[in-house]
């Protein structure tokens, strides 16, 4: 076996209280920093305070952002890219969750390739035939973690929507890593049950697809069946208790290990397919549209899928604690069982057509697979045509 594995510059501080490495660390990068948030949590909790005064303490000069919503837009990340220009900002902040982290990512993208005109993210679109190329110009950014979640801290992927043309694609650089990352389990902690459900739900799904990914090997592999097994054990005690910390930093291990591994592996099919749900329905959170479409996937590659694939979905029903007697497509489908109980257990139990998608918008949808999530696609263990996700958006329903 061939296989590549790029280790990224990333400093990750991990742990209670590891927020307040913040400023000395951010000092290291630049004296002037943009602070990109959502618009409340951070701010009502009291983290936004506790950074602005770590980084002023080490004499940074801070802007604050906090125009960012659920599924950032275009329109959020080159405001936010205008404000860094402005204020001559050296590095990028997120704080947050995925949106705030990915926005931040985005920002410092564009903030740092503008140099003979203001550029918009969506240049270097990759849902453009010749889109711009993301290089080392790319300003450094500092991601802080407050879900566990998309693994966006770790990654080298941001995800920006275009309301224009309904399209959610992932931007992928190696100049994304964040250069710090802080995972403090006193703010993961803050999440109520229903969001840590849903992010959990995407952690759980990058590792299930990672693991079963075209371009999966023996490094990522130990990420995922560590994880999915944290997952499984830990997800519901943190939906029925926030302040159960053996929980918590469970999740927020099993989310770092998922970014880490759909960053070298790729996520596959349903993540390509949930992308296209939130371009059409911005208010569909990414981890509900994931749990609303993966069963079936998996179903459709146990059914499709070679022996390889089959032998990866029982070892991911044992992960995730069900008994396997042997490699066979009846004893696979253990993980879809394992995988509806676990979502009955926190809640997130739903279908396309509860959260509200229409029938007739599926064929664009579909078209939305193919032009802006290839990757994921192409990952897909089971080779899939546009007939092929119709009809799964179709049973999801
Ligand atoms: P979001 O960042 O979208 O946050 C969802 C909501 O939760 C917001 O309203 C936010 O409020 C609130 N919130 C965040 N943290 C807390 C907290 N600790 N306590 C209370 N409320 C909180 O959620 P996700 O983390 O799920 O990020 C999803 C995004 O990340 C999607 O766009 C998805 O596509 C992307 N993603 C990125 C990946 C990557 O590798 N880059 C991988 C997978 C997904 P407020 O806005 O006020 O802060
Ligand atoms: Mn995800």
């Amino acid at each position: 076996m061939v296989f590549n594995y790029l280790l990224p510059y990333t400093n990750l501080i991990f742990g209670e209280g590891s927020l307040k490495s913040l400023g000395s660390e951010t000092k290291k990068m630049g004296k002037s920093a943009l602070l990109v948030t959502g618009r409340s949590s951070m701010e009502k909790l009291g983290f936004l305070d506790q950074a602005l005064r770590l980084l002023k303490k080490e004499d940074i000069e801070v802007f604050h952002y906090n125009k960012v919503l659920p599924n950032p837009t275009v329109e959020i990340v080159d405001e936010g890219a205008r404000l860094a220009l402005e204020k001559n900002c050296q590095v990028i902040i997120g704080m947050g969750g995925g949106s705030a982290m990915d926005t931040a990512k985005a920002i410092a993208v564009v903030a740092g390739h503008s140099k003979e005109r203001i550029l918009s993210i969506w240049e270097f679109s990759p849902a453009l035939e010749n889109p711009l190329p993301i290089t080392e110009a790319a300003l450094p950014v500092v991601a802080i973690t407050s879900t566990s979640g998309t693994g966006s801290h770790v990654t080298r992927y941001a995800v920006v929507s275009n309301p224009e043309t309904s399209e959610k694609p992932g931007f992928a650089s190696e100049y994304m890593y964040p250069r710090l990352s802080i995972v403090d389990l006193n703010i993961v902690k803050t999440m109520p049950p229903e969001l840590t459900a849903r992010t959990g739900f995407d952690t759980l799904a990058h590792v299930l697809e990672a693991f079963i990914s075209r371009k999966s090997n023996p490094i990522t592999d130990l990420y995922c069946l560590k994880a999915i097994e944290l997952v499984t054990k830990y997800l519901p005690l943190a939906y029925q208790r926030q302040d159960d910390m053996e929980a918590r930093y469970s999740m927020a291990l099993a989310d770092t290990y998922g970014g880490w591994a759909i960053t070298a592996a790729t996520a596959a099919l349903p993540h390509a397919m949930s992308h296209p749900i939130s371009g059409y329905y911005p208010d569909i959170d990414h981890g509900v549209a994931l749990a609303a479409i993966s069963a079936t996937i998996m179903e459709f590659n146990i059914e499709n899928g070679d022996q390889k694939t089959i032998q990866k979905y029982c070892q991911i029903a044992k992960a995730m604690g069900k008994q396997v007697k042997e490699y066979s497509k009846k004893e696979a489908k253990k993980s879809i069982e394992a995988l509806k109980e676990l979502c009955d257990k926190i809640g997130l139990t739903v279908s396309l057509g509860k959260l509200g998608v229409d029938r007739n918008k599926i064929p664009e949808m579909t078209k939305g697979v193919f032009r802006t999530m290839r990757r994921g696609v192409e990952n897909n263990p089971v080779p899939v045509t546009e007939s092929d996700v119709e009809s799964l958006y179709n049973k999801s329903l």
